[in-house]
């Protein structure tokens, strides 16, 4: 078996290893960025990259010349595609995939292909236990790679527990009871949706620890400083695993764009570039799915006019729900004439890392949260829905780097909420706790650092296969 140290010349080039490795992403924009970081990672470590994708959210193999690209049928009928509904978009994906069929003829086609290099193992998003079983039907070994927190994987593996326990399904009178057993969740911060329905939602997370369980290797999107409790627990359970903190991945690849579904006004970059540095400034983006209703759209745009700080806030065409492209009130580019962009889609890592950036409204999706940490910036949370609520808590309660804004949108609130953060002394420390987060995050992207070490482990766990 070669080791991971074995495959670099010496002179920080890799040669290749001989082998590939195939990734499927599950394609949503939060899956697919991770997911292709891990290949740039693998890839720049000397494997070969096959990825598979579907015609849903299909990617653009001209964006990666480095990689080769299959299109799998994904089965998913048009309905259910334009529903947006990620879970039922999964269950629909599976259900196509569990049978004998058009993804295990992709995948058997792909084993076969003459004068590529062998393939060592599939990579899956924790979504497509339909996908593995595929795979496992070819003896094909499959990894598993979790793009959200070690929090949320280890509240998949507690969810009977949960049950068991009464916290689940969430009674209303019960919301803000601490769920001991998980510190510092409270019943409104598990993984759940008040508007989907429970028993599916139980049976995709036990699809999800089912696949994590059959696979090779549990690859988490975190780093070990962050998350120590939580990836112990998880070790703990899948007792024997091999369980891989490698994150943040955004900062190990070597592309920070090359993924994005949409395309990236990159004009922001320019007109950040004469803002005045020195954090003064707030980016407001609530990711690829997130949404709000016209009148929340209305009180958002006038509680960052209030405000009186510059702001970057990305406003995509479909984030006010039912209207095809989001209208700003009349009067607001007045009111905010000269410090303030508004634009469809941000280069997001690029903006977060920007001097003039000091603070981020988000809706807390792991990739942002990740992404913000690892810029040192403090955050506004205004999460939504599946493991943001999540992501809102640890980032008040357990790391000090932020605030929710809770209750109806109204723009007195979030123009106090902006103060808060840009301005006043709780915001200072928020600042000075994520400034403290991002030297963790240096230290583990360091030579012998904890995610760089555990990337070595997973080429040598690869190339064992
Ligand atoms: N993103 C981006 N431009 C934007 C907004 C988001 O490139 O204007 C990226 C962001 O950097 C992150 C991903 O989209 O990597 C969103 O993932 P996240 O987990 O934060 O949220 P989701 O979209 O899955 O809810």
């Amino acid at each position: 078996m070669a080791s991971a140290q074995e495959a670099s010349n010496g002179d920080g080039r890799r040669r290749p290893l001989g082998r590939r490795v195939l990734v499927f992403p599950l394609p949503f924009q939060g899956h697919i960025n991770p997911m292709l970081q891990l290949a740039d990672v693998l890839h720049s470590r000397g494997l070969a990259i096959t990825v598979l994708h579907t015609r849903f959210n299909a990617l653009d193999p001209a964006l990666h010349p480095q990689f080769t690209f299959v299109a799998v049928p994904d089965g998913i009928p048009a309905d259910v595609a334009a529903s947006g509904s990620v879970i039922s978009i999964i269950l629909a994906m599976n259900a196509a995939m569990e049978e004998p069929g058009p993804v295990r003829d992709a995948l058997a086609s792909v084993l076969g292909e003459k004068g590529k290099p062998t393939a060592a193992c599939l990579f899956i998003d924790a979504n497509l236990l339909a996908v593995q079983k595929a795979a496992t039907a070819l003896g094909l070994p499959t990894m598993v790679l979790r793009s959200a927190s070690a929090a949320c994987f280890s509240c998949f593996l507690a969810y009977p527990m949960l049950h068991q326990n009464g916290y689940l399904p969430p009674k209303e009178s019960q919301l803000y009871t601490p769920v001991k057993e998980l510190p510092p969740l409270r019943v409104r911060d598990l993984f759940f949706s008040s508007s989907s329905n429970h028993e599916m939602m139980r049976k995709v997370l036990a699809r999800a620890t089912e696949a994590a369980m059959n696979s090779k290797a549990l690859v988490i999107n975190t780093f070990d400083a962050l998350e120590p409790a939580e990836l112990d627990r998880i070790r703990r359970e899948l007792d024997g695993a091999v369980v891989l903190a490698v994150g943040p991945l955004h900062k190990l690849s070597t592309r920070s764009t090359g993924s994005s579904l949409l395309r990236e006004d990159r004009s922001c970059i320019e007109w950040l570039d004469t803002q005045p540095t020195g954090s003064v400034l707030l980016y407001v983006s609530f990711g690829s799915l997130a949404s709000m209703d016209a009148a929340e759209l209305l009180e958002v745009a006038w509680g960052l006019a209030n405000s009186g700080q510059p702001f970057l806030w990305v406003v995509r065409r479909d984030l006010v729900r039912g209207s095809d492209g989001s209208e700003l009130p009349e009067g607001f580019g007045l009111a905010v004439e000269g410090r303030s962009k508004v634009i469809q889609w941000a280069p997001q890592q690029e903006v977060l890392a920007h001097p003039s950036v000091g603070g981020f409204w988000t809706h807390n999706g792991w990739n942002s949260t990740l992404e913000s940490i690892s810029e040192g910036l403090p955050m506004i949370c205004r999460p939504q829905f599946a493991d943001q609520m999540m992501n809102t808590r640890y980032v008040e309660a357990a790391w000090g780097v932020g605030f929710e804004l809770e209750g109806e949108l109204k723009r007195n609130k979030i123009e106090e909420a902006v103060r808060k953060l840009m301005k006043d002394a709780k915001g200072v420390v928020a600042r000075e706790r994520a400034q403290e987060l991002k030297k963790k995050v240096e230290s583990c992207l360091e030579s012998g650092g904890s995610s760089l070490l555990a990337i070595d482990k997973l080429i040598g766990q690869i190339l064992s296969l």
